[in-house]
């Protein structure tokens, strides 16, 4: 069981000023912020990020909404990291996601869902490596 996970602040929660308040249920669930960035994704860098997902139907979309605008990039600490992340954010999309979790405060819609949450360990450290240098991270 790995301790770290990683996780975006998407296009829209930025846009929509709630950077702050997603960063602050982070650190009051007990994560520690190893790495962090604010930055933007080319449509080229979001389709490597996504590539996992270029056969579905909705990647074109998730592409042009990953770099529609900045995000904010970040490792983050705590034992248990990957699973308890996920079920801090809740289900992908925010109508199925429980009660007091991220998804559900501040997610739209299935697509522009505020968060990303790595789905394993091994996904974890790919994704931490694709935005972090081994001099960024903490
Ligand atoms: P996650 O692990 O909860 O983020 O969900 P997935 O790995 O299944 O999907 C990755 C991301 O693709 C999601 O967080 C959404 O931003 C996006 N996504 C998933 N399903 C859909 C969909 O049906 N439509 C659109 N537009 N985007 C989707």
């Amino acid at each position: 069981m790995s301790n770290r996970t990683f996780t975006m602040i998407k296009p829209d929660a930025t846009s929509k000023g709630y950077t702050g308040g997603i960063l602050d249920q982070i650190v009051q669930a007990g994560f520690t912020i190893r790495a962090m960035k604010w930055t933007r994704l080319t449509a080229e860098q979001a389709g490597r990020f996504y590539a996992v997902h270029s056969e579905r139907p909705f990647y074109g979309e998730l592409v042009n909404f990953m770099s529609s605008g900045p995000i904010v990039a970040a490792i983050l600490e705590k034992d248990n990291a990957v699973a308890d992340f996920r079920q801090l954010i809740g289900a992908t999309n925010p109508a199925q996601a429980a009660e007091g979790t991220i998804r559900k405060k501040y997610a739209a819609s299935v697509g522009e869902n505020a968060v990303h949450g790595s789905d394993s360990d091994e996904n974890a450290a790919i994704e931490g490596s694709f935005f972090f240098s081994g001099l960024e991270i903490f």
